[in-house]
């Protein structure tokens, strides 16, 4: 199981969730969880968003495939079906945030962030609470994801009465430590299952935020830390 703020290897994160992930979305995969792939990066090819301290995430649908039909997929409206009337990937995850606004459970997604090339971190799990398809020069579609907290991140937040509190580290700063770690573990020059470690942690009031209080750190030495801490 992987914890906000692990890092991971692309193909590690394929084995991980049972199937290789070419696309960036991929609905309701064998263990009941929907996976999204998401990059804050300049550049990235769609425009996915964070809002509210990272609690919600605005997630954009998908365009056609390069390959069909030699329509620009940037001037073609995103779909919701294939051209034999079957649902997208878009179309699966919008009439799961349609039912889950008419009352039905709200379909659990787990989110990765591209930090660079070949390395990812996981985000979180996410519900969908909401889809709708907005209308420029085309049509694009557009999901809102709320991040399921953790347990002790319920309590420590309820404990400090701070919204602004979160767990999850921005982009900004995990690309910004990862530079400055060299994408090794900060104690003993590792480079296999990374985290961004939070050094106050965040159940003590550790900031998210600060370029100084995050880290990375190797899987053994975070579980070490955790046990002295703990
Ligand atoms: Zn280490």
């Amino acid at each position: 199981m992987f914890h906000a703020g692990d890092i991971i290897a692309y193909l590690d994160m394929c084995k991980f969730e049972g199937v290789s992930l070419q696309r960036g979305m991929n609905f309701h995969l064998h263990n009941g969880l929907s996976v999204v792939l998401m990059s804050l990066r300049k550049g990235a090819p769609y425009e996915d968003r964070v809002e509210d301290n990272w609690q919600t995430l605005i997630y954009e649908g998908h365009d056609i495939p390069k390959d069909k039909s030699g329509l620009n997929p940037k001037q073609t409206d995103q779909p919701l079906t294939t051209g034999n009337g079957k649902p997208t990937q878009n179309g699966l995850f919008y009439n799961a945030a349609i039912k889950y606004k008419a009352g039905a459970p709200a379909e659990k997604v787990r989110v990765y962030e591209k930090i660079k090339n070949g390395i990812w971190a996981y985000t979180g799990l996410f519900n969908l609470v909401d889809a709708w398809i907005e209308q420029n020069t085309r049509k694009v579609i557009k999901f809102k994801l709320k991040l399921i907290e953790e347990e002790s991140t319920l309590i420590s937040s309820k404990a400090n009465s701070n919204i602004e509190h979160t767990r999850v580290i921005p982009t900004s700063i995990k690309l910004d430590v990862w530079k400055r770690d060299k994408g090794m573990c900060t104690l003993c020059g590792s480079k296999d299952n990374l985290h961004f470690d939070h050094i106050i942690p965040f159940s003590k009031g550790g900031s998210s935020i600060t370029l100084n209080n995050i880290q990375l750190l190797c899987a053994r030495h975070n579980i070490a830390k955790k046990d002295r801490i703990e």
